[in-house]
C-alpha cells in the first residue's frame, strides 16, 4: 500500500485507477485512527472499488483552538492499520506542503457552518471545506465517507458539494460508540481515567433528551434541553459549550416540535462540552430513527 505525500504523486495514483475503471472511495481523517474511522473504510470499501485514506492534521480548522499541538500523530501505527484494512492508497500530506507560502485562497461556507460548532469555533468549518477542496481536486474520489458524529460537518460537506458541482457522493456514517455510549474520538486518548468517566455525562445527557422527547407528543423543547443540561451540570469537571436542538436539514434551532418532525426523524440534538482542556461533541437523532 503506498503512502504519498505529495498532491502531484496522489493526483498521478488516483489518475491511473480511474483510467482503469476503478470507482474511488475517500475517508478524510486527521490520524489517530480508531474504531470509528475503521468503520468509515469498511463502508468505503463496500461501496468502491479502491479507497484513499487522507491522514492530514488540518491547521486551518484549529484557529485559536490550540489543541492542533496536542493533537494525538501516530502517523506509523495508522499507515499499517490502513494497510492491514486492504485501505489502497494513504495520503499524508506535510502543512507545508498543502499550505505552501504564498497559499491564500479559502472557500467560505454560509448558514448551515454560523450556528453550534460554527459559533463556538470560528473559521473552523472555513478550514474543514477549504482542505476538502484540496484532498478532493487531488483524488477526485467518486464517493467520500464521513461520520454522523461531526454531523454539522457533513451537512456543511453536502452543501458544499452541491454547490460547486463536485459531483461526489457524500456518505453519511452513524457514529461508533464505546460501551458506555461515549462516541469514540482521537481525543478521548487525551482524557485522564477520572476525566473519561466523567466524559459519559455528554452521552448520557443526550440519551435524556431523548428519553423525554419520546415520553410524549406533548413533550417540549425547554424540557428536553433541561433534562439533557441537568446531567451535564451535576458532572463536576464537565463544562457545557452549546446544546441545541434543531433541523436536521437546515441545522436552525427548533423551539416547538410538531408531529411531522417527530414521525419523520427530522431533528436532532446536538452538545459540546470541555472537561479540563479537551473538547468534546456528540449529536443524536431526536427520536431515534
Ligand atoms: P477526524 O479524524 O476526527 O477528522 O474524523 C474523520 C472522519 O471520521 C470524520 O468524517 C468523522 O466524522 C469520522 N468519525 C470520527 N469519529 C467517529 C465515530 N465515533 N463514529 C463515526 N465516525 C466518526
Amino acid at each position: 500500500m503506498p503512502t504519498l505525500t505529495t498532491p502531484a504523486d496522489m493526483r498521478a495514483w488516483a489518475d491511473k485507477a480511474r483510467r482503469e475503471g476503478l470507482t474511488i472511495g475517500f475517508v478524510p481523517t486527521m490520524g489517530a485512527l480508531h474504531a470509528g474511522h475503521l468503520e468509515l473504510i469498511r463502508a468505503a470499501t463496500a461501496a468502491a472499488d479502491v479507497v484513499v485514506v487522507s491522514i492530514f492534521v488540518n491547521p486551518m480548522q484549529f484557529g485559536q483552538d490550540r489543541d492542533f499541538d496536542g493533537y494525538p500523530r501516530p502517523i506509523e501505527a495508522d499507515i499499517a492499520l490502513c494497510d492491514s484494512l486492504g485501505v489502497s492508497a494513504v495520503y499524508a500530506p506535510t502543512a507545508s506542503t498543502v499550505y505552501p507560502p504564498g497559499f491564500q485562497t479559502r472557500v467560505l461556507p454560509g448558514q448551515l457552518a454560523e450556528g453550534m460548532e460554527g459559533a463556538a469555533r470560528a473559521g473552523h468549518f472555513g478550514g474543514v471545506t477549504t482542505v476538502l477542496v484540496k484532498l478532493f481536486s487531488v483524488i477526485a474520489p467518486h464517493l467520500a465517507v464521513f461520520g454522523e458524529k461531526d454531523y454539522q460537518q457533513l451537512a456543511v460537506v453536502r452543501q458544499m458539494v452541491r454547490d460547486f458541482d463536485l459531483g461526489i457522493e457524500v456518505v453519511g456514517f452513524p457514529t461508533v460508540r464505546e460501551l458506555d455510549g461515549l462516541a469514540i474520538s482521537s481525543r478521548n486518548a487525551l482524557l485522564t481515567a477520572p476525566q473519561r468517566a466523567a466524559a459519559t455525562c455528554l452521552p448520557n445527557a443526550l440519551q435524556a433528551a431523548v428519553d423525554v422527547g419520546n415520553r410524549g407528543a406533548d413533550s417540549r423543547v425547554t424540557d428536553i434541553l433541561s433534562s439533557a443540561r441537568e446531567i451535564i451540570d451535576t458532572e463536576p469537571s464537565a463544562a457545557l459549550e452549546y446544546i441545541d436542538v434543531f433541523d436536521a436539514a437546515t441545522l436552525t434551532p427548533i423551539e416547538t416540535l410538531t408531529p411531522v418532525q417527530r414521525s419523520v426523524g427530522a431533528v436532532r440534538i446536538a452538545a459540546a462540552i470541555r472537561i479540563g482542556a479537551i473538547r468534546l461533541i456528540d449529536n443524536r437523532d431526536l427520536f431515534g430513527h
